[in-house]
């Protein structure tokens, strides 16, 4: 059983289209089960209520596309407004029964449909019908399972069938990265490593890129011929003979031929190659012969190897240009590194959410992203002209003149919104009743400072060093982290610079340092791997404080603290630091204020003492939603119920309040809500009155600061408080925001 929807499943997967794929899926179940007729529904893209019949194999074929039922229409209607399966065994006598005319489906009464779901919608109905026998438990839930299984596949393959054509605008729908909009030209990350996203492109010189080839299967094929040698010595001769075999895929034959083909007739390399290798492993994969089925692992891995020389060797290197807009299965962090920023005018990525790092990042660039697109054709993409809309999570490739000129309008109004602020640059960030807010800015990006300086912020809340860890290939040295460190100190003399210590793990790889994990954010993260590594931990708390020497504006801040011990334990190992400076300097120096991140739940519960120890605190919203409402941060399939204005948030953040109080420890708050409008709204309710954000939110956080008063948000809590639900409390902000004439700050021109 498992086998057969398996088969189902990749033959689904790799169909060239969505009408290709549903005819292989209807003649796969007729070909699995005893069935006369099997109809394949779809919704309309323009009203989702409508299904259409997409596919039939057994129904007379002059009804595919014509026949449209409304949810709740006919059986097949049911099934789809119910969300559940329907197991009848006389379908012409069921009340809801409608007759297709011209089908020919009254010679097979008996009926089953499931429906096809995916995060919580519905995507079309399966309907199966014969002419005698019931269909059986096993049956059903056989259905239901394919169904389920197929659900994401036929969306991904659906969305990527809509050809990116350029009459047509495209759109992709994911989730709100990082604000902003912008225009420009789709730029697809290639790394190269994975066969499938490698983009097609047009090649530019058939007989450089015919060369390259032949140059790369060449140098495949002598590692291969060297390899067999040498396996020679520890295998058998017959498993060093598959050494030989793959060699000899690569002497000729059709995998080359097919590639060569392929260039001529004008696809670059890399694709022509790429688009082979699966074509060859598809029809392996396809035999009933599990032992052919498994060379297809075979043919993929030759694939890799040869394009990694390719892209090595990679002829064609197309600059960056102007307006990019960075599109990838997984933009990560890293990729922000490899490309010139002032190019770079959005971020599309088919998975993660607004609290990703490459979000966060983004947020702090001033980059719009549109994060979680599922089915992204990113083969299609490269070189598209895209919208991307960061405030609305879409993004549009090929738009047409009507939405070109509606996102320019949206743009220009953004601009003005912009301009506008500026007025506040200069004033204090007072609220009504002249409570003053300290505004404080989230750093860790080698870029210059002067945005941060000029932006009328009073200091780094947060500098996140493992930024600069990210984008080398080991460790930096005392020295290397020194200059860094020395440099934003430096920057900022006279304000205060919150250094937090190396926060890797979860998210945040370190190339040179794999960790690998069932569950990276519940495992080695944070202060949890360097005190297991006090080599690097030291190294960077020295440089930490050799760079503080004669500015005096340090704090330093430990990331992932869930309870006194391993505060206490980090404070052993930077006094011991520190001590060693002293004794080096032979001269007294001032110990750095030594601050936690609250972001671990438990943390909330030891609050009062961890302050008992701490010189400041400092709530990280970001990890602390992820960790007590139980949602991954970077997951887009519960991107939705990812919210740090959660009631259980608003109430967890005033348990904090109330913790520090005692100890009058200085409380400020670093994750994104803090640079959030509606966050700040209630984060000032709660009295927090220290906010540190991406620069980019600066002027519109003032702008709420200015407009509200402190026991007027007091009073907005108390009742947001109580509210049941994270949408609850958004919609009640957002109205208040509104009633002050303020709603453009959270929303994209229209
Ligand atoms: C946070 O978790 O809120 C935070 C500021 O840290 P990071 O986003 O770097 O994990
Ligand atoms: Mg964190």
């Amino acid at each position: 059983m498992i086998y057969r929807l398996q088969r189902i499943v990749q033959e689904v997967d790799h169909a060239a289209d969505i009408d290709a794929a549903l005819i292989v899926l209807a003649e796969g179940l007729i070909r699995d089960l005893d069935i006369g007729v099997c109809s394949i529904y779809l919704v309309r893209e323009d009203d989702p209520q409508v299904l259409v019949l997409k596919a039939s194999s057994g129904l007379n074929p002059a009804v595919v596309g014509k026949v449209e039922l409304r949810f709740g229409q006919g059986i097949v209607g049911t099934v789809a407004e119910r969300s559940e399966a329907m197991n009848i065994l006389n379908a012409p006598e069921h009340e809801k029964f409608e007759l297709v005319p011209e089908s020919g489906e009254t010679e097979f009464p008996i009926f089953l449909g499931v429906p096809i779901i995916t995060h919580g919608d519905v995507l079309g109905v399966i309907a199966v019908q014969r002419a005698v026998n019931a269909f059986t438990e096993d049956e059903e839930a056989y259905l239901t399972t394919l169904a389920a299984q197929l659900a994401a596949s036929i969306e991904r393959v659906e969305s990527q069938s809509q050809l990116v054509k350029e009459t047509a605008t495209h759109v992709l729908r994911g989730v709100a990265g990082a604000p902003g909009m912008s225009i420009g030209e789709a730029v697809v990350l290639n790394r190269g490593v994975d066969l499938v996203s490698v983009p097609d492109r047009i090649c530019s010189n058939i007989d450089a890129d015919l060369a390259a080839f032949r140059e790369a299967v060449g140098m495949v094929c002598d590692e291969l011929t060297e390899q067999a040698e040498k396996m020679r010595i520890s295998l058998s001769e017959e498993e060093a003979a598959l050494f030989v075999a793959y060699a000899q895929m690569l002497s000729g034959g059709s995998l080359i031929e097919d590639t060569e083909k392929r260039i001529l007739a004008g696809n670059w390399a890399q694709s022509s190659w790429s688009d082979t290798v699966e074509e060859h492993a598809y029809v392996f994969e396809q035999m009933e012969d599990r032992y052919l089925a498994e060379r297809a692992n075979d043919i993929r891995d030759l694939g890799l190897r040869v394009l990694r020389k390719l892209i090595a060797g990679q002829i064609q290197v197309p600059e960056f240009p102007k307006n990019g807009i960075l599109v990838g299965d997984e933009v990560s962090a890293i990729d922000l590194a490899d490309v010139p920023l002032d190019r770079l005018v959005g971020i599309v990525s088919a998975h993660g959410s607004s609290s990703s790092h490459v979000a966060i990042l983004a947020h702090a660039l001033g980059i719009p992203a549109v994060m979680g697109v599922p089915g992204l054709p990113l083969k299609q993409l490269d070189g598209i002209k895209l919208i991307v809309d960061g405030f609305g999570g879409l993004a549009f490739a090929n738009p047409d003149r009507r939405i070109l000129d509606e996102y320019e309008k949206y743009i220009d109004e953004e601009a003005a919104i912009d301009q506008d602020l500026l007025e506040l640059k200069n004033l204090p960030a007072a609220t009504v009743d002249k409570h003053p807010v300290r505004l404080l800015v989230n750093t860790g990006l080698m870029t210059d400072y002067t945005p941060s300086l000029h932006s009328g912020a009073e200091g780094v809340g947060l500098y996140r060093t493992e930024i600069p860890f990210q984008m080398r290939d080991r460790f930096p040295t005392e020295e290397e982290q020194y200059e860094i460190y020395r440099g934003v100190l430096t920057a900022f003399e006279g304000m205060p610079v919150v250094l937090r210590t190396l926060d890797v793990g979860g998210d945040k790889p370190l190339t040179y340092f794999p960790i690998n994990e069932a569950n990276p954010f519940l495992g080695w993260r944070g202060i949890r791997v360097t005190l297991d590594h006090p080599e690097i931990f030291i190294t960077q708390v020295r440089a930490m404080i050799r760079a503080n020497v004669g500015i005096n504006n340090l704090d330093i801040l430990l990331p992932m603290i869930s309870g006194r011990d391993d505060f206490e334990a980090s404070l052993d190992l930077i006094t011991r630091a520190h001590r060693e400076i002293e004794e080096e300097l032979g001269t007294k120096i001032p110990l750095p204020r030594i601050g936690a991140m609250i972001e671990v739940p438990s943390a909330i519960y030891q609050i009062e003492d961890i302050c008992a120890l701490a010189e400041f605190v400092s709530i990280g919203t970001n990890d602390l939603t992820q960790y007590l409402l139980a949602v991954d941060r970077n997951n887009e399939n519960v991107a939705d119920l990812y919210s740090s204005l959660h009631p259980a948030m608003l109430k967890a953040m005033c348990q904090i309040v109330q913790g520090v109080s005692r100890s009058r420890t200085p409380l400020s708050v670093c994750g994104e809500l803090a640079g959030d409008p509606l966050g700040i709204m209630a984060l000032l309710g709660m009295g927090i009155d220290t906010l540190s954000m991406s620069v980019g939110s600066l002027l519109r956080a003032k702008k709420v600061i200015v407009s509200f008063s402190m026991s007027e948000l007091g009073d907005l809590l108390d009742q947001a408080i109580r509210l049941p639900s994270a949408g609850a409390v958004l919609e009640f902000y957002a109205g208040k925001l509104e009633e002050r004439g303020l709603g453009g700050l959270i929303r994209a021109g229209g």
